[in-house]
């Protein structure tokens, strides 16, 4: 059963969009000794947008982004969504895909009519052994790679903005005593800047979505308690292996499914809000 007084932290939750699903995570949010958050959609607004196209060989700015966003137009991740914008907004006529496989952490393989491409980062060029050496590296923003029959054919720049009230809320919750730590699919550049902006201790980029859980187990073992903070896109078993779960924004009901705290809203007071909140209503439980 649960006990009366949680019932107080429940409603002081729906309140501000916090929906805590059951007495027990109000309890377990109050041993909490570290946040640990995705980087895209959670810190970030994940709302990509392309900033610049970078042709090689024979190809035009137009063809690079033609064919990446042939490639993108059915993904939802924020970086496909942003592609396929960028494309619609140039009135560019896109291919169709004879087979596609989104390929999670990496990026997108299909074959068209004109040949196998590849649209992602650099692993997913390792992976298909497509040789960028010569190509350009640019540090700033999340590069998308477009290779085309077999070869480097553009990079797409693409960049995201920190949510502005980030940097708030991981200052709130240094106040509460807990650590934060972000976790990243993306390159280390790009997630020390977000680092930086913010004010988040620990930063651990370039992790397919199966090393996230790893990690955040390694840093529950040396601090303790977790909370882990995701958009949901690939994030379900995170949010399972955490002590608390929490799923942030719109959301996929997968990640809806496997979190105990679930946030309505994607703006990040929510986080350190719950903790206050439990802290709060434990005090009246015991
Ligand atoms: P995060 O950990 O920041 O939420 P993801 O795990 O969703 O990021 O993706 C990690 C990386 O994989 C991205 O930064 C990007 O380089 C690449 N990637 C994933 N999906 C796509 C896609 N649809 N198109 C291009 N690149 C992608
Ligand atoms: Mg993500």
């Amino acid at each position: 059963s649960v006990p009366l007084a949680f019932f107080s932290g429940i409603g002081a939750g729906s309140k501000k969009g916090i929906l805590f699903k059951g007495g027990s995570s109000i309890e377990a949010l109050n041993h909490i000794s570290t946040v640990v958050m995705d980087k895209t959609g959670t810190i970030t607004k994940g709302n990509f947008a392309v900033q610049k196209i970078i042709p090689f060989q024979n190809y035009t700015e137009d063809d690079v982004l033609k064919l990446c966003a042939s490639l993108e137009q059915h993904s939802t991740h924020p970086i496909g969504v942003s592609i396929s914008a960028a494309a619609r907004e140039k009135n560019l006529l896109l291919e169709e895909a004879v087979s596609l496989k989104e390929i999670a952490g990496h990026g997108i393989q299909a074959v068209l009519s004109s040949g196998e491409t590849l649209a992602g980062n650099r692993k997913l060029m390792e992976k298909f052994n497509i040789d960028l050496s010569g190509c350009i590296q640019n540090d700033y923003g999340t590069e998308v790679w477009l290779a085309h029959k077999g070869s480097p054919a553009g990079c797409l720049l693409i960049a995201d903005t920190v949510k502005p009230e980030a940097a708030e809320a991981i200052s709130s919750l240094k106040q509460l005593h807990i650590s934060t730590a972000m976790l990243t699919g993306d390159k280390l550049e790009s997630a020390q800047t977000v680092a930086s902006e913010t004010g988040i201790d620990q930063v651990y980029a370039r992790l397919l979505p199966e090393d996230k859980l790893t990690k955040l187990q390694e840093i529950r073992q040396k601090n303790g308690a977790v909370m882990f903070v995701g958009d949901g896109i690939n994030d379900a078993p995170v949010l399972a292996g955490a002590d608390v779960g929490a799923a942030m924004g719109s959301g996929a009901d997968a990640a809806i499914e496997a979190a105990d705290v679930v946030f309505m809203t994607s703006n990040m007071q929510a986080v350190p809000s719950s903790i206050a909140i439990a802290k709060s209503t434990n005090r009246i439980a015991w």
